[in-house]
């Protein structure tokens, strides 16, 4: 399946900022509350990474301030409900059987106890709770536990959001019809750079896989990763491809690059903190109705480096599976730092 509106590699919209007139970049970054809304080529992208700092963060704040309450922080909890032992080869991931990160494959949790965890989860603040397999795509005899989790955690007064891989248009309904809120599934990284981190599966699978979830009626999480080596443009590749979905995802996780020995991406040059805060203010710019949630990579930063990245425009994060126990001292961190910034954590 292809999809008119968004631009494969090669297209003239997917062109590099250099080939665009400086004025028409300039004319079009003039007018964001038009921008807002448009379609966003690469080049407009990347002549927002390009601005300098403060007045990129500037607009970041002022388009965030028009669509949400800037002292607000949702929070997310992700339980991985069947972890490692996958098919696929994401250069980046420790699930995947085709790299030794020491993680062993287990299998798929039972109903009961993916709803304690839920229960857990909710009674530390969380109100969304997501639940993640690392599958290429479930299988037939996957669909009925998966659909009895959603309507358990639903019935615990949670938003559910699941993240199992590609989905078809029967799937993503069978998903729908059991109350699933949300379904996760990112697109990682541009069109020109995705070959080179992932090769058992094509960028345009996840975008039919985004066809499918959105055409069931269910809410997409769609984000990516940048610290992959990618160049600048790329990430700006990344964000436009994002916003130019139609409609752009209700919410958008942003990683950085958690490099774990034994996947090929260890080693790989650590991303400039400052560029990570530029693709989190891009990101709002372009998606100004969007949660964009901190996601991989936030305990490897430091408060202030997080707190930028909160003034850039990010309204939402990841606790990991640290909401399922009580008393963790990394989510009491989080509390204070929330405290520190005048945060409120929000539904
Ligand atoms: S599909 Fe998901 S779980 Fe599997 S290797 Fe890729 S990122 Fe990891």
């Amino acid at each position: 399946m292809t999809r008119p509106d968004i631009a494969p590699p090669g297209d003239p919209r997917m062109t590099t900022i250099a080939s665009i007139p400086l004025s028409d970049v300039r004319a079009a970054l003039a007018q964001p509350a038009q921008r807002a809304e448009a379609r966003w080529c690469v080049a407009e992208v990347a002549a927002l990474f390009e601005l300098p700092f403060m007045e990129l963060l500037f607009r970041a704040q002022r388009t965030h301030r028009e669509h949400f309450d800037p002292s607000e922080v949702q929070l997310s909890t992700l339980l991985s409900i069947k972890t490692g032992g996958c098919p696929e080869d994401c250069g980046y991931c420790p699930q995947s059987a085709h790299f030794d990160t020491g993680v062993a494959a287990g299998k798929l949790m039972a109903v009961q106890e993916v709803v304690e965890a839920a229960r857990a989860a909710k009674a530390n603040g969380a109100t969304r709770f997501c639940m993640g397999a690392a599958w290429r795509s479930p299988k037939a005899r996957d669909m009925v536990p998966v659909a009895e989790m959603v309507r358990e955690v639903k019935a615990l007064g949670l938003e559910t959001c699941m993240t199992l891989g590609m989905l078809d248009a029967e799937q993503a309904h069978a998903l729908e019809q059991a109350g699933l809120d949300y379904y996760n599934h990112n697109l990682d990284s541009a069109p020109d750079f995705y070959g080179s981190i992932i090769g058992t599966r094509q960028y345009q699978d996840r975008l039919d896989t985004l066809i499918n979830v959105r055409q069931a009626g269910l809410k997409v999480c769609c984000g990516g990763i940048v610290g992959m080596g990618e160049s600048r443009v790329q990430r700006a590749g990344l964000i436009a491809q994002l916003a130019n979905l139609d409609p752009y995802p209700e919410s958008v996780p942003i990683n950085n690059l958690v490099q774990v020995p034994g996947t090929p991406l260890a080693g790989t040059e650590p991303i400039d903190p400052f560029e990570f805060v530029r693709t989190i203010a891009a990101a709002r710019i372009t998606m100004p109705r969007a949660m964009v949630r901190l996601s991989a990579g936030r305990e490897q930063m430091d408060e202030a480096l997080q707190a930028l990245c909160f003034a850039a425009g990010a309204n939402s994060i990841f606790y990991g599976d640290k909401l399922l126990t009580t008393g963790n001292p990394q989510v009491e961190r989080d509390r204070a730092l929330f405290q520190r910034l005048g945060l409120r954590t929000t539904a």
